[in-house]
This record gives structure tokens, C-alpha cells and sequence, in this order.
């Protein structure tokens, strides 16, 4: 029962992080996850343990070495798919994050320099994963943004089991608007529906509300929106 993470790294102390926090740190508590963090370097034979070298063919930085992190991976021989912290791969969302979290488990690599030898990507089978079009200094964050989004759609981590469906993408919409007490903040009140009663007029004022903030905001989402409901 429960996903296990694990994690190869130059940073192990970078985790759990924020990890340990909040939902995901009770739900580690709780077993519900868990997490293997392996240092890279302990797997360097070299005497200065170096995990890097210069590009082949010039230029810029460090790669990292393609036997010692295979070793890595080898050692830890977990069964679960592994995926490589990289800006070349797949954009992360929420339909990944759905099917991790219906894993037992999964192993994450984290780059660090200017990346990892391409021949260990291959080797190894690693499906390359970005959290989006920008260039992080290394994956440890990477992972913990993706750990965050799965951990939080496992059995037994949310108290209120609705309120994952209402949330943005999930039906392929942003969320609408949402409001607490007071009723009145610096002259501006909720709107009045949602102190109607009428639960029917609330559901359309919020799906009308979710449907025009997409529109407006992110016309990706809302085109395949109109192509699945047929909405002009
Ligand atoms: N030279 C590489 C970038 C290296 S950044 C390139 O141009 O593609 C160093 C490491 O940070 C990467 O190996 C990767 O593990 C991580 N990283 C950087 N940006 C990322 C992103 N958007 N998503 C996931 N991992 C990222």
C-alpha cells in the first residue's frame, strides 16, 4: 500500500522539504508515502568521487556521467517507472499526475550542471519529465513539484474528496471564483448567488463564471474545451 517515491540527487537534504509539511508531510507520517533519497556521489568509484566532466564536443558546464548514475539506478533496482527531471521532456500536468498517482511507485532522477549524458537516458529507459518552459538549476524541484501534485491525489490525503474535482483542469476549465466571510471586504460583497440557497443557480453561475475566466485567460484550455462540449 501507498507510493513509494524515490529519488536520486547530488542534494538529498533537499528532501523531504516542503514535503514534509502540510498534507504531504502528515501523509508521510502516516505511511501513505514514502520516500528514498540516494546521494549520486555515493555511487562515484573515482577517488575525488567526481560525478561530472566537460561536454564532449566543447562548450559550456559539467554533464553528469552516464556509468555512475546508471550504477545509481541499478543499485536501487526499484520495479517502478523512472523518470529523468529534464526541460526537454514531457510537460508535466494533471492527467500525469493522475496516472503516477495510480503507481505504486516511481523513480526520479534529478539533473544538476548542464544535464545528463544522453547514452544513460537511453540505457536506462528514463522518460524524460519538465515542470514547465523554463530552466531550473537543477531537478530537486522539480521532484518535489510533482510529488506535491501525486501525493495529494492519493487515497486518505484530502480531507474533502469533492473539492479535488472542482479545482482547475480538472474538467478541463480554471476554477471560478471562490469567496469566505466577511460578507462585505473593503465595500466589494460576495455575490449575491451564492447566498441564495439555490444550489442549481449556484452550480451554473460557477460554471458559467469557470467557463469565461478560461476563455479569457488560457484559450489553449478553452479551445479543447469548446471541441469536447461543442460550445460556440
Ligand atoms: N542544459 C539543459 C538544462 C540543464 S538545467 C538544457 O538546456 O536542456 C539542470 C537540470 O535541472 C536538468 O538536468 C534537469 O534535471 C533540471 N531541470 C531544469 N529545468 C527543468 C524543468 N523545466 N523541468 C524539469 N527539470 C528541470
Amino acid at each position: 500500500m501507498g507510493f513509494h517515491a524515490t529519488v536520486f540527487t547530488l542534494y538529498p537534504e533537499m528532501f523531504p522539504g516542503p514535503l514534509g509539511n502540510s498534507l504531504s508531510g502528515k501523509a508521510l507520517k502516516q505511511k501513505i508515502w514514502s520516500l528514498k533519497t540516494y546521494q549520486i556521489r555515493d555511487f562515484a568509484v573515482e577517488h575525488h568521487h567526481s560525478v561530472d566532466d566537460t561536454p564532449a564536443g566543447g562548450g559550456p558546464g559539467m554533464i553528469m556521467k552516464a556509468d555512475i548514475l546508471a550504477r545509481a539506478i541499478d543499485v536501487s533496482q526499484t520495479e517502478y517507472p523512472c523518470f529523468l527531471m529534464s526541460p526537454r521532456g514531457r510537460c508535466f500536468n494533471q492527467s500525469m499526475a493522475r496516472e503516477l498517482a495510480d503507481l505504486e511507485g516511481a523513480t526520479f532522477v534529478c539533473g544538476r550542471f548542464e544535464g545528463v549524458d544522453e547514452r544513460v537516458i537511453e540505457a536506462r529507459n528514463l522518460i524524460e519529465v519538465s515542470i514547465g518552459d523554463y530552466i531550473l538549476s537543477g531537478g530537486e524541484i522539480a521532484v518535489s513539484v510533482i510529488l506535491d501534485s501525486v501525493i495529494r491525489l492519493l487515497s486518505g490525503v484530502m480531507g474533502n474528496v469533492e473539492s479535488e474535482y472542482n479545482e482547475s483542469f480538472e474538467n478541463g476549465l480554471l476554477e471560478y471564483p471562490q469567496y469566505t466571510r466577511p460578507q462585505v471586504f473593503e465595500g466589494r460583497s460576495i455575490p449575491q448567488v451564492l447566498s441564495s440557497g439555490n444550489h442549481r443557480a449556484i452550480a451554473e453561475w460557477r460554471k458559467s463564471q469557470a467557463e469565461a475566466i478560461t476563455k479569457a485567460r488560457r484559450p489553449d484550455l478553452w479551445s479543447v474545451y469548446q471541441r469536447k462540449h461543442g460550445k460556440a
